[in-house]
């Protein structure tokens, strides 16, 4: 594993690549990314998608998925993102799967950053998509993006409630006011899922230290699970999984109310045992063609990961 300061440099550089045009191009089009894409996206259509949830939940886990696509610059491109999850959400239904099954969502896909009347556009296919998971038994939750979109996130969070109140949002601990933004959510009905955050954030706004960004983990999950709402703790953190069962038997927790989410691809065996200890783990899973911001993300997590990007971009095919 590179030297701590090393691997900062690098994911700082790969998430600034996680938003470049160009790049973005290149890896599309190279073919040896393609494995490197399967390991932790589940496809690239809808029928990948419900075979993936169908498979999780067969081994006891439960399922959110994620039709890649985010920063839609085209209104048609957000209406096809739209469409596309309200034909998954059916497709979930004529499986049988929407009882283990519920979809996560990124306003970014759904119009929120298009010029002038964006958020309104991203309100509007969030309630549309909200609909059909209702009509279909099922919940949405919203994915939290870079820290410019976090008021705008949360007031389209604050009226969908209104009408959808089992709607779950993100809140991302490397946040300086997430604190806050935790003790405003910890409140009955509310399903929050706590991540430490995977974007490139300013110092101002953001811890950018990693003990740093642990500790505040460890307050925001001390207060959901203190709070009378439904916190999803999404870490692949051994410690902070451990602390998180602590704080959630110290909170008199009963096990179905609360849950631990993680990635597809992602420590499966670790998946595995919390679900055949009773507890409830639900796995995201990403599925479609516009895996590039998604993938990127991934690698920078991970410097080991770094090891599977040289291999796809070395090898031959
Ligand atoms: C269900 C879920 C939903 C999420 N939704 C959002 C969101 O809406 N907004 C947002 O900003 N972020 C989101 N994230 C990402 C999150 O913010 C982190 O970037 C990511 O989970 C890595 O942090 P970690 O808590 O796993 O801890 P880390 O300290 O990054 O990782 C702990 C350990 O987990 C393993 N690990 C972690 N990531 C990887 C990986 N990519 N590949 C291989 N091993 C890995 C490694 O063993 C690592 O040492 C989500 C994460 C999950 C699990």
């Amino acid at each position: 594993m590179p030297p701590r300061r090393e691997s900062e440099v690098l994911r700082s550089l790969l998430l600034s690549a996680s938003r470049n045009e160009k790049l973005q191009q290149v890896a599309s089009e190279a073919a040896p990314a393609r494995a490197l894409v399967d390991r932790f996206v589940a496809g690239e259509r809808t029928e990948d998608a419900v075979r993936a949830s169908a498979e999780l939940q067969a081994t006891g886990r439960l399922v959110t998925i994620d039709r890649l696509g985010e920063d839609t610059v085209e209104i048609a491109q957000a209406e096809a993102t739209r469409d596309a999850y309200i034909a998954l959400l059916g497709a979930l239904d004529d499986a049988g799967l929407t009882a283990a099954a519920e979809v996560s969502v990124k306003l970014s896909a759904v119009g929120q950053a298009l010029p002038g009347d964006g958020e309104k556009i991203a309100l509007d296919f969030a309630r549309a998509i909200c609909e059909k998971a209702k009509e279909v038994g099922t919940t949405v939750t919203l994915d939290m993006e870079d820290h410019t979109t976090t008021d705008s996130t949360l007031g389209v969070a604050r009226e969908l409630r209104a009408d959808f109140p089992w709607l779950g949002v993100v809140l991302q601990a490397y946040l300086r006011r997430t604190e806050a933004d935790c003790r405003d959510l910890a409140t009955a009905g509310s399903r929050v899922r706590l991540c430490k955050g995977a974007y490139r954030e300013p110092e101002t706004v953001a811890f950018t230290d990693r003990a740093d960004i642990d500790k505040a983990y460890v307050r925001c999950a001390k207060i959901l699970l203190q709070g009378d709402g439904y916190p999803m703790l999404a870490t692949h953190d051994p410690r902070l999984i451990d602390i998180g069962e602590a704080l959630a038997i110290r909170a008199d927790r009963a096990p179905g109310s609360y849950e631990f989410q993680m990635l597809f691809g992602v420590r499966t065996d670790e998946q595995l045992r919390l679900a055949a200890e009773g507890h409830r783990m639900r796995v995201y899973v990403p599925y479609g063609d516009e895996w590039y911001g998604y993938l990127v993300r991934r690698l920078a997590e991970r410097p080991a990961n770094l090891t599977l990007l040289a291999r796809a971009l070395t090898s031959k095919g």
